[in-house]
């Protein structure tokens, strides 16, 4: 049986996912954080990309992920129509990843109705024709985008998705928030379009673009997707921040000026690892981990491929709400 599946966002430089996969390799870690990958290979330098396909030939990664680049489309730095272009030449000279995500135009917090509507229409549309000028052995490894923010526009995405005979099946619109609106929320409104889309399409595998910390990760799992992608554990670690099993973001790096709420004491950290029954040679000793961004990038990883692993466990769920209850309140709400 295939389990809720993490997929790990890869936007590093190659010397650093080397460096990455060497240090899990040196401690004898028994996880594969990166066996299901997601790269964005029109915004990847040709190093990274063959790194990646080395990666793949060797089984290190088994689940490789081709992301459309609808993020760059979002942030406007590239066109909708030249992402097309560009993507469709690159997917039908590269037929060696798993899974092909059909290019889309995310709408943002910031747009109108009007707006959403139109990069809807265009996004399944685009959608189409793309499916239809692949190679007919990739057209069944390709991930159709659903977007909008009414259900009205998913059922339109669901229903032309449906006839072409898509098997699997991408949900991106999410709340955004950020400067540039291109930071996705799961909220409490994803959340019932998700909830949409399995009642209408239960037997679609759904996937979920670009969210995740190990709350929402618990969250996602009780709502019957089957994987989600995120590259929340290298942006935390950049930001000094950690998390446990299950636990949201805490900072250690101790670069905010004042101690509060979201930074974590060395006695609270302690108290995390006995809860949460997390152990991990970056993880060992509170001051390396405050001190160093590697640490806290593989200790994150590690943290997350942990609290995934568990949810394919019976059982667990009951642990794991406690310790959302306790040490990640604002994710609450989200829980049923
Ligand atoms: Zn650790």
């Amino acid at each position: 049986m295939v389990g809720f599946r993490f997929v790990c966002t890869l936007s590093i430089a190659p010397r650093d996912l080397r460096l990455l996969l060497q240090k899990l390799k040196d401690q004898g870690v028994d996880l594969k954080p990166f066996e299901s990958v997601l790269i964005s290979p029109l915004f990847s330098r040709p190093e990274t990309i063959r790194l990646v396909r080395k990666l793949k030939e060797d089984g290190t990664i088994k689940n490789l992920y081709f992301d459309s680049g609808g993020y760059q489309v979002q942030k406007g730095i590239i066109g909708y129509h030249a992402l097309c272009n560009q993507l469709l030449h690159f997917y039908r000279k590269n037929n060696w990843a798993d899974y092909y995500i059909l290019p889309d135009y995310p709408p943002t917090s910031l747009d109108s109705p009007e707006e959403i509507q139109l990069k809807v229409r265009l996004t399944v549309e685009g959608g189409r024709q793309f499916y239809w000028e692949l190679p007919s052995h990739l057209r069944d490894k390709t991930i159709g985008v659903i977007h909008g923010r009414s259900l009205d526009e998913i059922h339109y995405c669901l229903v032309n998705y449906k006839r072409l005979g898509i098997k699997q099946l991408g949900f991106g619109s999410f709340g955004t928030r950020g400067s540039d609106s291109s930071i996705n929320i799961l909220d409490k409104r994803s959340l019932e379009s998700i909830a949409f889309i399995r009642c209408l399409y239960p037997e679609i595998r759904l996937h979920i673009f670009g969210v995740g910390n190990p709350p929402t990760a618990y969250v996602l799992s009780t709502t019957g997707v089957t994987s989600f992608d995120s590259s929340g554990w290298i942006k935390a670690a950049a930001y000094g921040n950690i998390y446990f099993p299950f636990t949201r973001a805490y900072n250690v790096s101790f670069r905010r000026l004042e101690k509060g709420k979201g930074t974590l004491s060395e006695d609270a950290f302690l108290q995390l690892k006995d809860l949460t029954g997390h152990e991990c040679p970056f993880c060992r000793d509170f001051r390396e981990i405050s001190k160093s961004r590697d640490k806290r990038v593989l200790h994150n990883l590690l943290s997350m491929a942990e609290t995934v692993e568990a949810l394919n466990k019976v059982n667990m769920q009951p642990e794991a709400r406690n310790i959302i209850l306790q040490w990640s309140p604002n994710y609450t709400k989200l829980l049923r």
